[in-house]
This record gives C-alpha cells, structure tokens and sequence, in this order.
C-alpha cells in the first residue's frame, strides 16, 4: 500500500481552486513580500512565492532591502503598504538580521493584511477561535489530513516542537477538531512516552532523524514538517526510511508539508483580498 502522503499532489489541488476562484470571480489578490538582507535559503523561500503566486494569479511584488537598512525604515515601508488598499497581504521574510526586533516589525503590519498569521490580533483570535488569518504551516497541515480524510475527533495527537510559528498554532487547530493534544519540547524528559500514544504525530524540531520507528505507534500518522540539510541532502525531523515500515500515512521531505504551506499562503492572501473586499 502507498502510504506516502503527497504533499505536491494536495497543494495542486488548493491552488486549482483557487486559480478558478480568482478567474471566475475577477478578483485582484497582491502580495508584497519585504526583505530585508541577502539569506540563501529565504531568496529560495521568496522565489517559490513569487513562482506559486504567479500560478494562480496572485501578484506578488517583493521589496528587498540592504542588510544596512534600519528598523525605522522597514517600519515606514510597512506602514506605507498598510496604507495601499491595492497591496491585501504582506509578509515580511524572516529571519530578519539579528540586530531587528521581529515581534515589533511583525506588529507593525496591519493585522488585515498579515497574511503570515504571526501579529498579536491574529495569534489571539486563532486561541479565542475568532475569525483570523492563521501561521501558513499548521493550516498546510490540517489541509493535507483533511485532504487524506484523517479523523481527528478523540485521536491522541503529539506534537514535537513548540514554535510560535508552526508548534503552538497546531495545538489551536487540534483541538479546535476536538484531539487530544501532548506537546514536546527540547526540555521534555521522555519524548517517546508521548510519541508512542500518539494517532497522529506531528514533528517540527528541525533535528534529523530525531523520530526513530521504536518512537512511533504501530499505524499512526505522521506528519514531518523539519527541514534539515544532512550531507547537502534535505531532509525533515523523522527517520523516514524505517518509520515509514510502521505508519499507516507519513510525509516525505521535500514534497511533504512545505508545498502546503506555500499553498495555504495562497489561501490566506486570497481570503484577506475577499475580507478586504466584501
Ligand atoms: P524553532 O523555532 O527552532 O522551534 C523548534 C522547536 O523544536 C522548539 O520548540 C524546540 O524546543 C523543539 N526542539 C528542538 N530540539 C528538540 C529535541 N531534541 N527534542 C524535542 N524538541 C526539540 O523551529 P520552527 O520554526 O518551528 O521549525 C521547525 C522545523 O520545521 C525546522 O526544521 C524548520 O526548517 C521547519 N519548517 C518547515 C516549514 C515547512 O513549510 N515545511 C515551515 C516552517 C518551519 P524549545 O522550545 O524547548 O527550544
């Protein structure tokens, strides 16, 4: 049996729908994505938005400033594009250089436009399950087990890693579908205690092979959201030759979570374009 959860095959199916959406009903989505400084991996990360953008008839417009620029100046920039009604998501690429305060740049986008889902209105409106725009990542997540008809209702879910940026919104969106959710972190003392209750295991410590098949109950789900380069091959957070022998459903990586978040980006700007419109 093919228990290979195809992370490309579902975020083609997202964007389709979203390609007719904005074609059939004209609609005019942007993005503008800021950065800030020359990071390898984030020129990738941006140009895989741009590609994903164009695809479905989002424009994307990508300011890139000097790693010399102060925060004061991103921050005018911001509140500039805040400002333009034709500009409906911004997102601002991090890492930002380590001298920026990211929470206060972050904050300073308008929360209608945070198409990231990382402002304070945002985080507090998933927690409080109001209407929000929700970090890409864990909404990839939930996209692809609903896509693979994953029952959530009662399973026992763990959690590996507890980011603001992937771990702590997915506790949100678990048990928003009534799972019951174990969290780890660097500091817990028996990972595979809660690994192995697991139904449905979500890992995303950014540590190879951290998940071995002795950590993993026999049929569950999992879900490796890691991306780690071992001798200049990427690879996720779970050894997925061997783990693979044991779940019923598993991620590969690349072609698992990241497409989805990069189609769950999509999404977002379209819903802030329509909230934006209505
Ligand atoms: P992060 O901010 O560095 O957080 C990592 C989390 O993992 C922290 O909560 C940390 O615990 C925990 N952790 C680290 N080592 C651990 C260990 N040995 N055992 C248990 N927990 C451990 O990273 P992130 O932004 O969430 O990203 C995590 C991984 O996902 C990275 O590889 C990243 O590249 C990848 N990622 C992928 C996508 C995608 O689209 N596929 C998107 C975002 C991130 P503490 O809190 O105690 O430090």
């Amino acid at each position: 049996m093919n228990n290979i959860m195809d992370g490309k095959l579902a975020s083609q199916a997202v964007k389709m729908n979203l390609k007719k959406k904005i074609e059939f009903e004209n609609l005019t989505p942007s993005l503008t994505v800021i950065q800030v400084g020359d990071n390898k991996a984030s020129n990738i990360y941006i140009k895989n938005k741009k590609n994903a953008c164009d695809e479905v008839g989002i424009k994307c417009n990508i300011i890139k400033f000097p790693e010399t620029i102060s925060e004061e100046l991103v921050i005018n920039e911001i509140n500039r594009l805040n400002n333009d009604i034709s500009v409906n998501g911004i997102i601002v690429q991090l890492p930002l250089p380590s001298n920026f305060n990211e929470g206060v740049i972050i904050n300073e986008i308008d929360p209608i436009k945070d198409v990231d889902g990382l402002t304070y209105q945002n985080v507090g409106n998933l927690v409080l399950e109001n209407e929000a725009l929700i970090s890409c990542t864990p909404l990839g997540v939930m996209e692809l087990l609903k896509q693979y008809n994953v029952k959530l209702e009662g399973k026992n879910v763990c959690i590996v890693g507890r980011s603001n940026l992937v771990g702590k919104p997915l506790i949100q969106l678990f048990l928003q579908k009534n799972a019951t959710v174990s969290i780890c972190h660097s500091k817990s003392l028996d990972i595979k205690k809660y690994t192995k209750m697991a139904d449905i295991l979500v890992v995303a410590a950014g540590h190879p092979n951290l998940i071995t098949k002795d950590m993993v109950k026999e049929g569950a789900v999992v879900i490796d959201v890691g991306i780690n380069k071992e001798n200049n091959v990427l690879c996720g957070d779970v050894d997925f030759k061997h783990v693979s022998e044991k779940a019923s459903l598993i991620t590969p990586v690349p072609g698992g979570v990241g497409p989805m978040t990069v189609a769950c980006l999509l999404k977002n700007v379209v819903k802030a374009y329509l909230h934006q419109n209505k």
